[in-house]
């Protein structure tokens, strides 16, 4: 049998056309493949919801890749650990400051492998820029192609139904940022906009990266360093138990509020 290059063309066409068109009414769609939003996906995706991700960037994964200035280790506190245990990723108990070590890479790529494998179904190289909205309620995401939008060509974006929205941009925080921007409306926030993230304080950062994972306004949620932004949290650093508890805590909040 032949190897016709066409057929190639075709079933990658076919393959994702599907793919995409399974997307287009979702449960929740969830902005940005960082930690914070590839656990909360891979928890959902495994109790059955229909989890889209999208990843402005090429490689999913967030801030992981480079460890702590390019050093290839991160740190994840025992509260965590057990999250780490059900990715299957290794790590090693550091000393006795109760820190486990993890190797960046393993790390982004053991949470990228676990979504995927529980169902999560993540597109790259795709940018939200909007929301769509629907009496009071955010119902959508508006998406572009990264090189579209990066360079401002006149090309109309596409857009995904869903019954929940996450913010798990990080410090962009782009989805809440847009949505305050653009409309006139007061999220449940002390100030009823996006606070602006502080300076670094890892204790205070790591406990209210996990408080402040909530629903921002009807139907949007926050989860991970965006909650920083979001409530005015401080940054942590390269400690990653706060977003992997932040995931675990919105994937329960968005149970509760979807029902089965
Ligand atoms: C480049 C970078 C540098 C960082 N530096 C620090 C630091 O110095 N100190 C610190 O405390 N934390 C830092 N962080 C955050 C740190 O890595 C976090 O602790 C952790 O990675 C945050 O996890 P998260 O789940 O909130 O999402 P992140 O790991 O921040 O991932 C968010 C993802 O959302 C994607 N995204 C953003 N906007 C859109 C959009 N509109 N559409 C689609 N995708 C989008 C991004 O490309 C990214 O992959 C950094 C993160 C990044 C990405």
């Amino acid at each position: 049998m032949g190897l016709r290059e066409k057929d190639v063309t075709s079933a990658i066409i076919n393959c994702h056309t599907r793919a995409l068109n399974n997307c287009l009414s979702s449960d929740v769609v969830i902005v940005g493949a960082g930690p914070s939003g590839l656990v909360a996906g891979s928890i959902l995706a495994k109790k059955g919801y229909r989890i889209t991700m999208f990843e402005k960037r090429l490689a999913p994964g967030g801030g992981i890749w480079g460890g702590g200035m390019g050093f290839k280790f991160i740190m994840v506190q025992e509260e965590a650990i057990e999250i780490v245990k059900d990715f299957g990723i290794p790590y090693e108990r550091h000393d006795t400051s109760g820190l486990y070590a993890i190797d960046a890479i393993a790390f982004a790529s053991g949470l990228i492998f676990g979504a995927v494998r529980s169902g999560v179904q993540i597109f790259n190289l795709v940018t939200v820029e909007d929301l769509v909205v629907r009496q009071g309620r955010v119902a959508g995401v508006v998406i572009n192609n990264t090189f579209v939008h990066m360079n401002h060509f006149p090309i109309d974006p596409l857009t995904i139904e869903a019954r929940a929205v996450v913010d798990a941009t990080g410090h962009d925080h782009d989805v809440v940022r847009i949505f305050s921007q653009k409309n006139d409306v007061e999220l449940n926030t002390p100030t009823g906009k996006p606070v602006g993230e502080r300076s670094l304080f890892a204790e205070s950062a790591e406990e209210a990266v996990v408080t402040n994972t909530k629903e921002v306004y009807p139907g949007l949620y926050v989860c991970g360093m965006s909650t920083a932004a979001v409530y005015g949290g401080y940054r942590m650093g390269p400690i990653f138990g706060g977003m992997l508890l932040s995931g675990k805590r919105l994937s329960m909040l968005l149970e509760e509020a979807l029902g089965s």
